[in-house]
């Protein structure tokens, strides 16, 4: 899809608002939340399910244009485009990321990692910019989401540059090793690219005190390979109630 195709089409949006960034190396800034509906994938322990249906009455069906729009309105600078899934293939929502970097935002896109992330070819549909506001948390999938076999590896890895993260959401003693295993592969990529690697627990799943156990464990070895490995907490759902929606 070009851009003169994308303008033409309603996004369906969940929700949009301010806050503070909940995790990863953006946590505690301020920014603005463009929630897209629908997502591929059926995670255990998904906290959005309310954005699963595309169709529902409760979403607003918007043009880009419209979009920035309501973000100009409410002095948007710093944008999380989240879902669902964000970068989902074949829809229209796909390059909604893409259209409002285009358009002056600086914009962080919060992938579940089934999904491509943006090849140079679809960049170059939209802007021939060379220096371009978009980063990326790419969500690697552990066994207890039970997604795991949806992963995309090296294909999407080898796209991350400085600036991005990936996250390993991590429900028991098995996702951490599957995510050890993980970095172990792809460690050459994830230190080149200098890729910022997080461990988020699974909220009241597994003990955060394991993943820092294992993080001073590990730290010698991730310092001796150049990765950047860290713990990243849902800071959201300790200043509000877990299920809070708009926060
Ligand atoms: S990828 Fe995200 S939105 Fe989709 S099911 Fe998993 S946790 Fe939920």
């Amino acid at each position: 899809m070009n851009l003169e195709q994308f303008i033409k089409c309603k996004i369906p949006v969940v929700e949009i608002f301010t806050s503070i960034s909940g995790e990863g190396i953006s946590a505690g800034e301020v920014l603005t939340f463009v929630r897209v509906a629908g997502c591929n994938l059926r995670c255990s322990y998904c906290d959005t399910t309310y954005s699963y249906d595309e169709s529902a009455n409760e979403n607003e069906f918007l043009t880009g244009e419209e979009i920035v729009k309501r973000l100009v309105e409410i002095g948007a600078v710093k944008l999380l485009c989240t879902g669902g899934e964000p970068l989902e293939t074949k829809k229209a929502k796909r390059y909604l990321p893409l259209y409002l970097a285009r358009e002056g935002f600086d914009v962080r896109i919060e992938t579940n990692g089934s999904c491509p992330v943006y090849s140079k070819e679809e960049i170059a549909t939209f802007t021939d910019k060379e220096v371009f506001p978009l980063h990326y948390v790419l969500d690697v999938k552990c066994p207890g989401s039970l997604m795991h076999e949806y992963n995309i590896f090296e294909e999407n890895f080898s796209k991350l540059r400085l600036g991005d993260e990936i996250k390993f959401v991590v429900a028991c003693q098995e996702d951490i090793d599957y995510a050890l295993a993980v970095i172990d592969k792809y460690k050459f990529i994830f230190s080149t690219n200098e890729v910022i690697i997080n461990f988020s627990p699974v909220f009241k799943s597994i003990e955060t005190s394991d993943i820092v156990t294992m993080l001073v464990e590990k730290n010698s070895y991730f310092m001796t390979e150049g990765l950047s490995v860290r713990l990243s907490l849902q800071i959201h759902k300790v200043i509000w109630p877990p299920e809070m929606r708009g926060v």
